[in-house]
């Protein structure tokens, strides 16, 4: 077959007929186009590996595979099992070594043929291995929160329906479908496990038990390139049922001490080749690994031969299945993937569809392990920085920001050269920016900053404002909110508290005399506030200050007033206006996903009554800002139809002022609380939303705002360089943050404020909350500004958080 006829398969999976034809295309080079091409298209230029820990369980094993030096007999070993402690040691030792999965390999059932492990199995206190491992698994969660994988050979579906409970991924090698390789002379002869028939099996009944599995191949063990071909096609029909996540194409080793010690191995061509058929054969979307372990080659040729995996990666443990052959440095194995024109990118050992459909794959025990160690992507959240938290990112997530934050050339045709150019980019193809890493990372913050200079300039505003937040008593219950005291909340951080007019209106008048144009109001939906309330407190606002811009009340707080009184949304926000207010705050977006919010805040407005709200507001002259909250449940998908729906508002409503990305502080926010959310965003996720946002939003917002009391002073200023221009204000008594956790501080004043603008070598601009310049008497206020009166938060008595 032609590699023109190669290239027609592009877009379709070849039939049997047509994958046989593969074997007579001897120069593997010439399935490597369409291979290539294939693996961009699911997987981009992204290889993935998973840092791990390598657990020989039991190197028992009632098997005796020809090639195998694993397993061993009783008398070579000091001991049948490992003991739980010696696993745990290892599994710390990979923690500390940021190592997020621990491989269990170990023998098929060695009680079934060995006396020993049958004793030892006893002395432990377990009736089989099976039990043993489940056990052991459990324990390496629990206390270290790597997440298992199991390589334990056959299993039934109660096998697998039980050890689900403590692994969100297991494996089995089909090795090959070739019968004849059971029979006398082949290398699987004398190992009943290693029938196909029984293997294949397995796979079924993983998938019934809903277990993401690994399986593959073993290339040179005496099967020819047509066998190999039927194993493919055995394991792209079981695979069919949505549960095999990778195919491994491992090449035999001939290794001494065992009966195939003297068999030939296969060539790098033929093990080249066999990659390439398998992809050809499986198209984009499996993942097909090749280990960079097991061979003297160049690995170049293995990714232009269509992988996009390397496997499991140790820094701690050897492979104790190829034991002659040591991992590579990582190190190593980064700078060979990027010299191929790739980035290296760390997965979990579950892969990311599965990360994100948890509730179909991964039993709900695990769902607080897997989330925590996994990013918005479903990749593993690489670094230990976290949103409002104080701890310093690490030196590799770091060295990451600082090296995508050196500007560089737009490759064209790539969707950031769209953006550039004004075009219009698919859910998709945004979805894709957020995976960006190394020279995609850093096209995608360069391009976000020369379109911020061409949009606004070299100008970084801020507004002097205060916040104030009048209740903390909420009859809602949002998952991540951690301000709210109510009865789902009462044992949160802080008392529940009720701030009186008297004292509203002393913290408006002293923000006025501190500097401040604006005052920025919101609360908890406080079971007896109606629409009323929210007038009395504009009114209040205004008659302390009447030259003060009144910026208040969420969507939410709308609906509620509205709700209360009895009228619709618009005859409320007209109401308001008459009353003092200036424009609304567009927070409560969370993610504007229907899926999402069912997740985190059920009894809020849906995405649809949010985005209603906020253009009714518009459509009345009412501004608002827009936010989201990222970090948490959500996957990029969810962030690129975010931003695609705030960007279709303005288009019909052209009401928002700003953007600004609200990273989700975890620390005390009761779903994180619960094992039921991500510890914020990785520091590459929060700086490339404010990029990403830029180029989408594009030309129909002008202005991104970094928040700085999520980011802190030390990374708010490198968004600055990603396409941000505005430090949003200084706040005086932030609370909303502080209540989630985040340590970066109530105020930031306006001098502070224009020594980071300057030290990121641009122009502070003190603004209006329209975006109008600032009146030059409140910057002269704000230079006199006396120290900030404590303020008071009348605390609300226990019975008054009844809510109704
Ligand atoms: Fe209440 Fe708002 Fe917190 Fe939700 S986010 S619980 S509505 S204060």
């Amino acid at each position: 077959m032609r590699r023109s006829d190669w290239r027609l398969l592009l877009g379709q999976r070849p039939d049997a007929g047509q994958a046989h034809a593969l074997a007579a295309v001897e120069d593997w080079r010439e399935l490597a186009p369409a291979a290539a091409q294939l693996r961009d298209v699911g997987w981009g230029r992204q290889l993935s590996y998973s840092r791990k820990v390598f657990v020989p369980l039991t190197q028992l094993c009632r098997d005796v595979c020809h090639y195998c030096t694993f397993a061993q007999s009783p008398r070579r070993l000091q001991a049948a099992y490992l003991q739980p402690e010696e696993v745990l040691e290892i599994a710390r030792r990979g923690a500390d070594a940021g190592c997020k999965e621990v491989l269990f390999t170990l023998g098929d059932k060695p009680e079934l043929r060995y006396r020993a492990a049958r004793q030892a199995l006893q002395t432990l206190g377990f009736d089989s291995t099976l039990d043993y491992l489940a056990h052991v698994a459990g324990r390496v969660l629990r206390e270290t929160g790597l997440l298992p994988h199991l390589n334990p050979g056959l299993l039934e579906l109660k096998d697998y329906q039980k050890l689900r409970q403590v692994a969100p991924s297991m494996g089995i090698m089909l090795e090959s479908s070739a019968t004849r390789l059971c029979g006398r002379g082949g290398a699987h002869f004398g190992s009943p496990d290693k029938w196909p028939a029984r293997r294949l099996a397995c796979l079924q009944a993983a998938a019934e038990a809903g277990v993401p599995m690994t399986s593959g191949i073993l290339v040179g063990i005496g099967e020819t390139r047509a066998e190999r071909i039927d194993a493919l096609l055995a394991l792209r029909e079981v695979a069919a049922a949505g549960h095999v996540q990778e195919i491994i194409i491992q090449n035999f080793r001939a290794k001494p001490g065992t009966v195939m010690s003297g068999a030939a191995e296969p060539t790098m061509a033929e093990l080249c080749w066999s990659i390439a058929a398998a992809r050809c054969i499986f198209g984009p979307d499996m993942s097909i690994q090749a280990p960079p372990n097991l061979f003297a080659g160049d690995i170049r040729q293995l990714i232009d031969a269509g992988i996009n995996d390397w496997g499991g990666i140790s820094p701690v443990t050897q492979d104790h299945v190829n034991p002659e052959a040591p991992w590579p440095h990582l190190d190593q194995l980064r700078a060979q993937t990027e010299a191929a024109g790739c980035s290296l990118v760390e997965r979990l050992t579950v892969y990311p569809r599965y990360v994100h459909e948890r509730q179909r794959w991964i039993d709900p025990g695990l769902h607080k392990a897997v989330l925590r160690c996994s990013d918005s992507g479903g990749l593993a959240r690489v670094g230990c920085w976290s949103p409002g938290a104080l701890r310093e990112a690490d030196a590799h997530e770091a060295s990451e920001m600082l090296a995508a934050c050196v500007h560089t050339p737009t490759s064209s045709g790539s969707a950031v050269a769209r953006a550039l150019a004004g075009q219009a980019l698919s859910e998709q193809q945004i979805t894709r920016m957020f995976m960006a890493r190394g020279e995609d990372l850093a096209q995608i913050l360069s391009a976000a900053d020369a379109l911020r200079a061409d949009q606004v300039g070299d100008r970084v505003s801020y507004v002097i404002t205060r916040n104030i937040n009048y209740t903390n008593v909420c009859s809602y219950k949002c998952g991540f909110c951690a301000f709210s005291k109510g009865r789902a909340h009462e044992d949160l951080r802080g008392k529940p508290y009720l701030v009186d007019r008297a004292e509203i209106q002393r913290r408006v008048r002293e923000a006025w005399d501190r500097g401040a144009t604006e005052v920025c109001m919101q609360g908890g939906i406080h079971p007896a506030f109606t629409g009323q309330t929210y007038l009395d407190l504009c009114t209040a606002a205004k008659a302390a200050a009447p030259e003060i811009h009144v910026h208040a009340f969420s969507p939410l707080e709308v609906a509620h007033g509205a709700r209360t009184l009895g009228i619709d949304v618009a005859e409320f926000l007209q109401a308001l206006r008459a009353a003092g207010l200036g424009s609304l705050p567009g927070t409560a977006a969370e993610i504007l996903d229907d899926e999402v919010r069912a997740q985190i805040a059920p009894d809020k407005l849906s995405a649809s009554q949010w985005l209603e709200i906020v253009g009714r507001a518009h459509q009345l002259g009412l501004p608002t800002t827009s936010t989201i909250m990222f970090g948490h449940v959500e996957h990029y998908g969810h962030w690129a139809r975010h931003l695609l729906r705030l960007k279709q508002q303005q288009i019909e409503t052209g009401g928002f002022t700003e953007f600004v990305p609200l990273p989700f502080v975890h620390m005390e926010a009761p779903m994180y609380l619960r094992g039921r959310a991500r510890p914020g965003p990785s520091l590459r996720e929060t700086v490339l939303m404010h990029a990403v946002a830029r180029l989408v939003l594009a030309p129909h917002f002008h202005n991104i705002q970094v928040s700085w009391t999520k980011l802190g002073t030390r990374w708010a200023p490198y968004c600055l360089g990603a396409g941000v221009n505005d430090l949003g204000g200084t706040l005086m008594n932030e609370s909303i943050s502080r209540a989630a956790g985040a340590s970066h501080g109530q105020e930031l004043e306006p001098a502070a404020m224009e020594a980071l603008i300057h030290a990121a070598g641009r122009v502070p601009w003190q603004r209006s909350t329209l975006y109008q310049a600032a009146d030059p008497a409140s910057r002269a206020r704000a230079q006199q500004a006396p120290p900030l009166v404590e303020p008071i938060n009348a605390p609300v008595a226990p019975g008054a958080l009844r809510v109704a």
